[in-house]
């Protein structure tokens, strides 16, 4: 196949040439789906959700799993995006374990936000002084999320794609 041998030469070359495509051979690792069991029904919800508002969601490239190590302060989760690797989701399983479920729900809507629509930070607030967006940067209050979490989800599955 002409065309397949010229794409890996490309690669070669741009690889030899840089670090375009980061420490490794240059080759596409292509989509990874490793999401741990205690996060299957969180990342369901996060699609079924989606397709509730006519924006349906089919991710197929993510990994989420227990980490300990590089969070700072009271950081219960993390997503990393880097051009060679699946979007990953790191969930400090020390802090999970005391989480409640609305908690839950809102680190990895959050979390997925970041690492699935692809969306930043949102650090406004509406006129009664609370937090605009799911993608404000720290955790919004249970009982906040609770009481709006229509608007919420409306507002955060409304702006994907913001990188
Ligand atoms: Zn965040």
């Amino acid at each position: 196949m002409p065309q397949r041998h010229s794409s890996s030469l490309l690669l070669l070359v741009l690889s030899a040439g840089g670090t375009l495509f980061g420490a490794g051979c240059g080759q596409d690792p292509g989509a990874r789906y490793a999401v741990a069991p205690e996060f299957e029904a969180y990342v369901a919800r996060f699609e079924s959700e989606a397709a509730a508002r006519g924006e349906p969601l089919a991710i197929t490239d993510l990994v989420v799993a227990f980490s300990e190590s590089g969070f700072s302060g009271s950081e219960l989760a993390e997503c990393e995006l880097n051009s060679d690797e699946s979007p990953t989701i790191r969930v400090r399983a020390s802090l999970w374990e005391g989480s409640n479920e609305t908690q839950r729900e809102q680190t990895l809507f959050h979390e997925l936000g970041h690492c699935v629509l692809r969306r930043d930070h949102d650090p406004s607030k509406d006129d009664d002084g609370l937090p605009s967006s799911l993608m404000y940067p720290l955790r919004i209050s249970s009982v906040v999320y609770e009481q709006n979490r229509d608007v919420y989800l409306d507002e955060l599955y409304s702006r994907r794609g913001e990188f």
